[in-house]
């Protein structure tokens, strides 16, 4: 469907806004998708266009069938600090040479294969440098049930998609889908992983694995509270990790919406701070109406929210 099509499918009928981040913290038209949808239409510049979240929880509430990322992707243009961010992106290793985030150290990239290994783990391109652990103990759990495993660093290219850098998104998945050939992949960034079954690749979110191979896993005591990744849930990926938790038998306190967005959309925390922080404050009031402050979270840089509310985000990996 053109760009034309799908503008002329949206009513206006604002059932979008409350699902919208960036309206909920100010209640602005301009900063709702309605109001982006409009400045597309009429061709107008508007700031609404640079501070969607590209969350995409407005397609999830439109009764229209808008799809709002065509829109959005389609006028959006990075700006050459994105531009610069896009290439960091796309080499984990270079990732850690430009340590961006005080509340959490940067590492170099686990690196492992087995000999012809059955199984490719995906970190994502934050989450091999940001969160090491967490793919060290992916790694040796699937080890521990008998699989050989190969870690593929990369980038899928969803980072791209968000500031309408479309090309060079269809390259990276591009890139990946070949790498990926023949093995079964599984992924430990929830929101690469929608990502990447939106554009065919057949990839396991981590819990979808899980799930869907019956793994035996271990029985934990605990209380946790859960996240929903916005693209993950877009897919209904989140129930996978719903499920891994109530097989190891962790109870699960509910927070207010817990598909709320955590503010990090990305790189966005970094290029729109100001927004980023009023969606993470709405957000820390939701996680602590649970009364916990560990919080389940499959996807990299909703965990840097997490760290930067001064939660305790988890992966599931991190459990086992
Ligand atoms: S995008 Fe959908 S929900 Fe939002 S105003 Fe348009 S038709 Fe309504
Ligand atoms: S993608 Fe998210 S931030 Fe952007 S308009 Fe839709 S709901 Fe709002």
């Amino acid at each position: 469907m053109g760009l034309e099509e799908e503008l002329n499918k949206c009513v206006h009928c604002g059932f979008c806004l409350e699902a919208c981040p960036t309206y909920s913290v100010t209640r602005s038209e301009i900063h709702s998708p309605r109001g982006r949808i409009t400045a597309v239409k009429l061709g107008i510049p508007s700031e609404g266009l640079d501070t969607c979240v590209y969350c995409r929880r407005c397609e999830l509430a439109c009764p229209s069938g808008v799809k709002y990322s065509e829109i959005i992707t389609s006028v959006r243009k990075a700006n050459p600090l994105e531009k610069i961010m896009l290439k960091i992106l796309e080499k984990p290793s270079l990732i850690q040479m430009f340590n961006i985030i005080k509340e959490v150290k940067a590492n170099k990239p686990l690196e492992y294969s087995d000999k012809n290994p059955e199984i490719i783990l995906f970190p994502g391109c934050i989450t091999s440098v940001f969160f090491r652990d967490t793919v060290e103990k992916a790694l040796n759990f699937l080890k521990r049930q008998g699989y050989t495993v190969e870690i593929l660093n990369g980038c899928c290219g969803l980072a791209h998609e968000h500031v309408g850098e479309k090309n060079r998104s269809k390259e990276l998945i591009s890139k990946v889908g070949k790498e990926f050939e023949g093995k079964t992949v599984i992924s430990l960034s929830s929101n690469c992983t929608a990502h990447m079954k939106e554009n065919g690749l057949n990839v396991y979110d981590f819990g979808e694995f899980l799930i869907k191979m019956d793994v035996p896993l271990p029985f934990i005591e605990g209380e946790v509270t859960v996240h929903e990744p916005c693209h993950a849930n877009l897919l209904g990926l989140n129930k996978y990790t719903r499920q891994v938790l109530s097989k190891m038998g962790v109870k699960i306190k509910e927070s207010e919406e817990p598909s709320y967005e955590c503010g990090a959309g990305g790189d966005y925390f970094i290029f729109h701070k100001e927004m980023s922080e009023k969606i993470m404050m709405t957000k820390k009031e939701k996680v602590m109406k649970s009364g916990l402050t560990t919080v389940i979270s499959t996807n990299p840089s909703c965990s840097i929210a997490f760290l930067k509310m001064g939660l305790k985000p988890k992966h599931l990996a991190d459990l086992l």
